[in-house]
């Protein structure tokens, strides 16, 4: 089997263009010298099962018996780490700005789940997900996911898990080096080469 190693991960980031360098306008309105979209690794089912693997065997000393996701940014990785971990996967959905588990999932009193997402910036779609199983009354053994992006910064209340750590990089526009460098803006997904 194929084992993803931080650098095999950051390579396969590149490669499929999940994770480009240049000059970039975040959804927040900063600027950032890297544009991440993990949803671009993973649409090759392949490299999702060889990254849900390498997530899940980071997860599995906290012994889930679950797999909760946030829609939709962390359905896809969710669904790969629960299918190596052979455990059920469900997800939750925003509705009206609130997240919730619909469609039918229920988590047992006590059930362990471990929250899965793709990116982590400020943790806060993953932790709205762990209050989803608290308030179910299951717990929350850990949180993973594919890319830790806070820098740190992203508190939880239980163990959190990443396999690759990369910085944000972010800026507001007029304190922005690129900018200043007179560099203009990048459109993500546009082909990078390095
Ligand atoms: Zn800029």
């Amino acid at each position: 089997m194929r084992k993803v190693t931080d650098v095999d991960l950051l390579a396969a980031l590149k490669r499929t263009g999940a994770l480009q360098e240049g000059h970039f306008k975040l959804s927040s309105g900063l600027h950032s010298s890297r544009y991440v979209q993990c949803a671009k690794l993973l649409e090759d089912p392949s490299l999702a099962k060889a990254v849900g693997r390498a997530l899940a065997d980071r997860l599995r000393s906290f012994e889930p018996e679950s797999v909760l996701s946030p829609a939709l940014g962390g359905v896809v990785i969710g669904y790969a780490t629960a299918a190596a971990l052979e455990v059920p996967f469900r997800f939750c959905e925003r509705r009206d700005s609130v997240m919730l588990l619909r469609r039918g999932f229920e988590l047992e009193p006590s059930e362990r789940v471990v929250v899965v997402e793709d990116v982590v910036t400020t943790g806060g779609s993953a932790r709205e997900a762990g209050q989803v199983a608290g308030t179910a009354g299951a717990v929350v053994a850990a949180y993973g996911a594919v890319i830790d992006r806070s820098s740190g910064s992203a508190a939880f209340e239980a163990p959190f898990v990443s396999l690759l750590e990369i910085e944000a990089y972010a800026f507001e526009p007029v304190d922005c080096p690129r900018c200043a460098a007179g560099e203009a803006l990048a459109a993500p997904g546009s082909r990078f080469t390095n």
